[in-house]
């Protein structure tokens, strides 16, 4: 028998959320996590209406609704026109309790679901554990880890990557990471300046269309952030130094007003799926996986939906004796929804903040405004953009 049933590598919200659906089955799961503690950059701040459901089924909602903020609409302005078309996600009242974005940064979940994961005998997590390499046979996975004084080794049924960006996992399956690399760089600035103040027909989810610097603004709990683009050949200190910051908040205010701001960080960004998730008793989810950028909101939503996907087919394996092939459904899925919907759509996000101020700026405007006008085409935006639409798709797929 080995030590665990699954252990998962990387306590980001991907693997905490994987861990705690395992642990709350009875399965014998370990979460390892390199860092000391969980992560508590600002990455994620965007919670769409599914993953509000899975948070609810998981019994983490009303502790997340407390630290975060309701955004049922947002909005698309044109920096240079000044125009506005905004969405109402309280359209889909109809079809979910959580007709609306919950603004609430990522270590937020990270925290709670470790927190309730603990409660669960069976269930073990350990800091300062990186997962080093694996080795896996007919009976199991051998998992390799380094601690700051030493390296263990455990054994498991199934090991989850969930092991972010930089995936040691998926580089030691040596699977292709398809896609590609944005040039620019992102640049993301936070402040708890009252930016409200100083500007008219802000909500706390703002895309603002340019095609030299488009500009998403959005109010996380604890501060609002901005994300710019940013040239490749600019030097990262120039980036992070005050005068860059300085004429963003200037492009943004319309004034010189001092901004003092909390953080500042740079970004490469990419669009990537892995060729394939599932490697005998080797799994990928999340960022392990597939990455794409962070315009509208997908990333983390994406891999939440992904273990909310594999965790229960895991779960029929090993309580219920279920055929392994479910892993590979779980693959066929998730791949498939990934590169038709996510990709395809955080693409087109982009794309639309990057409006030519010519022709074509006015007919992608006029399209959009249509679609806001528009009560199916609305509708169907709304599905689409608040992942809805993915999960139809995946359900499809067998
Ligand atoms: C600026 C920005 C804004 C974003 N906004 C949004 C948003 O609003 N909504 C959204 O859905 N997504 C958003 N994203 C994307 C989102 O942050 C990621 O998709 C999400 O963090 C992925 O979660 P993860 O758990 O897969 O990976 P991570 O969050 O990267 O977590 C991986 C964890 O694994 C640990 N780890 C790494 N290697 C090892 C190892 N060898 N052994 C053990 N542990 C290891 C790491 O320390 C980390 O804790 C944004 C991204 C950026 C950059």
């Amino acid at each position: 028998m080995n030590d665990y049933e699954v252990v998962v590598a990387g306590a980001g919200p991907v693997g905490t959320v994987a861990a705690l659906i395992l642990a709350r089955a009875g399965i014998k799961v370990l979460l390892l996590e390199s860092g000391a503690a969980c992560a508590t950059d600002l990455r994620a701040s965007t919670f769409h209406p599914p993953t509000l459901e899975i948070m609810k089924a998981l019994g983490l909602s009303d502790a997340l609704h407390a630290q975060g903020l309701v955004a049922p609409v947002y909005r698309y302005h044109n920096r240079r026109t000044g125009a506005v078309i905004g969405f109402d996600l309280s359209e889909l009242a109809d079809i979910t309790d959580y007709p609306y974005r919950l603004q609430c940064e990522q270590w937020k979940l990270t925290n709670l679901a470790t927190g309730r994961l603990l409660e669960h005998r069976g269930a073990d997590l350990k800091f300062s554990r990186r997962v080093a390499g694996f080795a896996q046979d007919d009976d199991g996975v051998t998992i390799h880890i380094e601690t700051p004084t030493d390296t263990q080794t455990v054994r498991a049924d199934y090991l989850l990557g969930c092991d972010g960006s930089n995936s040691i996992i998926r580089k030691g399956l040596a699977v292709e990471f398809e896609g590609f690399t944005y040039g620019e760089k992102f640049l993301c600035l936070s402040t708890a300046m009252p930016v409200e103040a100083y500007l008219d027909n802000i909500c706390y989810v703002n895309y603002m269309a340019d095609p030299e610097e488009w500009l998403v603004l959005l109010r996380a709990p604890t501060a609002w952030r901005v994300l710019v683009p940013a040239a490749e050949a600019e030097p990262d200190d120039v980036l992070l130094a005050d005068p860059k910051k300085d004429r963003v908040f200037a492009g943004l205010l319309g004034s010189n007003t001092p901004v003092e701001t909390l953080h500042r960080t740079i970004y490469r960004v990419h669009q990537r799926v892995a060729r394939q998730y599932r490697f005998g008793r080797v799994i990928l989810a999340g960022d392990a996986a597939h990455l794409n950028n962070p315009l509208g909101g997908m990333g983390m939503n994406a891999g939440i939906h992904d273990v909310w996907n594999l965790c229960p087919k895991l779960v029929e394996i090993l309580r219920n004796g279920a055929d392994d092939g479910l892993i590979d459904l779980y693959d066929r899925q998730r791949r498939t929804v990934m590169g038709e919907f996510i990709q395809a759509q955080t693409i087109r996000n982009k794309r639309a903040m990057e409006m030519a101020a010519d022709e074509a700026t006015s007919r992608a405007e006029a399209e959009l405004a249509e679609t806001a006008r528009d009560p199916a085409l609305r509708r169907e935006y709304l599905l689409r953009q608040s992942m809805y639409r993915s999960l139809e798709r995946e359900a499809e797929i067998h």
